[in-house]
């Protein structure tokens, strides 16, 4: 019997890996660690709003004006829910499984700040510049010309922009232009 279990392992071969004194090739579709790339990031917040636990925050730093982008490993169950939405590909899963840190949880953080554009009706903070140029530039692409009254409708905040039609219509109905 034993002879015979010697001949099949010989056969079938190492099955084991040498980790962690040696490397440990994942399999392709492997799901690790999300890596994300500062440069690439509008701060859209889409990641954040599909995360499932949270993992990623998107917040406005009102002293220094600023939107942070947040990303903490700890909370992450590598679903690539973020990766999916992310209409830039700035972030991303990656191979990477050695997730712990030894005593600083703050080594689990990821975090990058963008510049936030105020409401030119309110002045309240609510997208980032990078967003704002981006959707100009997608515009543009789909061969819209971007007038002064657009550009200037994507430098106003929903809140605002609710309020302005709200008001049109009242207006219209007031003075019997609308029909
Ligand atoms: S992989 Fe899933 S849990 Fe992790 S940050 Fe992305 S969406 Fe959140
Ligand atoms: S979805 Fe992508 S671009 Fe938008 S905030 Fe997240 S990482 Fe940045």
């Amino acid at each position: 019997m034993s002879l015979k279990l010697l001949d099949i392992t010989r056969e079938i071969g190492i099955v084991t890996y040498d980790y962690p004194f040696g490397d440990y090739e994942v399999h392709e579709g492997f799901r690790g660690k999300p890596h994300y790339e500062y440069e690439k990031c509008i701060g859209c917040a889409a990641c954040a709003i599909a995360c499932p636990p949270n993992a990623i925050n998107v917040s406005y730093l009102k002293d220094e004006d600023k939107s942070k982008w947040e990303f903490d490993c700890g909370r992450c169950i590598f679903c690539a829910r973020c990766e999916e939405v992310c209409p830039t590909g700035a972030i991303y899963l990656t191979k990477e499984f050695e997730n712990s840190v030894r005593f600083n949880k703050e080594d689990l953080l990821q975090i990058g700040e963008l510049e936030v554009v105020r409401c030119r009706v309110c002045n309240k903070p609510f997208t980032t510049k990078r967003l704002i140029n981006y959707v100009i530039e997608r515009l543009e692409k789909t061969r819209v010309v971007m007038n002064e009254e657009k550009i200037e409708l994507l430098h106003t905040c929903p809140e605002c922009k609710k309020n302005q039609a709200v008001e049109q219509f009242t207006k219209s109905v007031r003075y019997g232009g609308f029909k």
